[in-house]
């Protein structure tokens, strides 16, 4: 019997990954929406799903906890026995800005283990399912910040370089198993992570004089998330209005 094809998208309930989790769904992905905290959101991105005609579950858990993320994932696994999860997208991410010497520790480790420690935690209790199953696809969502560093970011910028690192090597590690991993460098986003920010100037400085949406990050996860993209791996591909990285 043919098993039920998922995708799990970390940090699905808003912003990118709740655009990724429809994305997705749109081609015929049944979608685990994991979330941290709020429930409201993740059922607004699962009805947004099941609108798509395609199965929407919602799992709670933090990342960074490295046990709860063990212990929700393997008992998905144990109680759907009939499904394979194809497509993992690791969005789930934070930002925590200051400058390096006003930075306190907690600072730097939050971000570091949402954003980094994360990434490790659900990939790892995904991967020998995916390995086994010969076939999968890997989108790791990063940012500019990661390619060029921002100052007032040195931990986000150094966590999700990091991530740009995991992608690269993990690529060349699975690539004999049917499956790719990618990063996805996002400028600057309409979402609640980028609210408070002065959208009028900063858009001044992008090329296309705009923030992007959500649903053009979207895009470029369903296409490496498909069939097609099957000869795609271990790349860095920017979303960002033509900012100069
Ligand atoms: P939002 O702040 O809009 O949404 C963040 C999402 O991540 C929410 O779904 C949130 O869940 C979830 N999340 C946060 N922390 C955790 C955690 N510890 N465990 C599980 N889920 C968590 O962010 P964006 O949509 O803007 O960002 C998505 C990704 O894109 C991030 O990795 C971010 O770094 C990256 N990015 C964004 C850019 C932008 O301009 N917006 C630019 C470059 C990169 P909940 O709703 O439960 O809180």
């Amino acid at each position: 019997m043919e098993k039920k094809r998922y995708a799990l998208v970390t940090g699905g309930s808003r912003g990118i990954g709740r655009a990724i989790c429809v994305a997705l769904a749109a081609n015929g992905y049944h979608i685990l929406i994991n979330y941290k905290g709020n429930k409201e959101a993740a059922e607004e991105t699962a009805r947004l799903v099941a609108e798509q005609g395609t199965l929407a579950t919602l799992l709670c858990f933090d990342v960074a906890a490295r046990d709860g993320v063990r212990k929700v994932l393997t008992q998905w696994a144990e109680d759907n026995k009939d499904a394979v999860i194809e497509i993992l997208v690791n969005n789930a991410g934070i930002r925590n800005d200051t400058l390096l010497p006003m930075m306190a520790d907690d600072q730097w480790d939050t971000v570091l283990d949402t954003n980094l420690q994360g990434m490790y935690n659900v990939t790892k209790q995904v991967l020998t399912p995916m390995l086994l199953h010969r076939y999968g696809r890997i989108i790791n969502i990063v940012s500019l910040s990661g390619i060029k560093g921002m100052p007032g970011q040195v931990n986000y910028s150094a966590a999700k370089a990091g991530v740009i690192g995991a992608t690269k090597a993990l690529a060349q590690e699975v690539g004999k198993r049917n499956i790719t991993v990618n990063a996805i460098a996002p400028g600057f986003i309409k979402t609640d992570m980028t609210g408070e920010l002065n959208e009028q100037e900063l858009s001044a400085m992008i090329p296309v004089k705009r923030f992007g949406t959500p649903e053009e990050v979207a895009a470029l996860a369903a296409f490496l998330a498909s069939a097609q993209a099957g000869y795609i791996t271990g790349q860095v591909i920017s979303v960002n209005g033509g900012l100069y990285t």
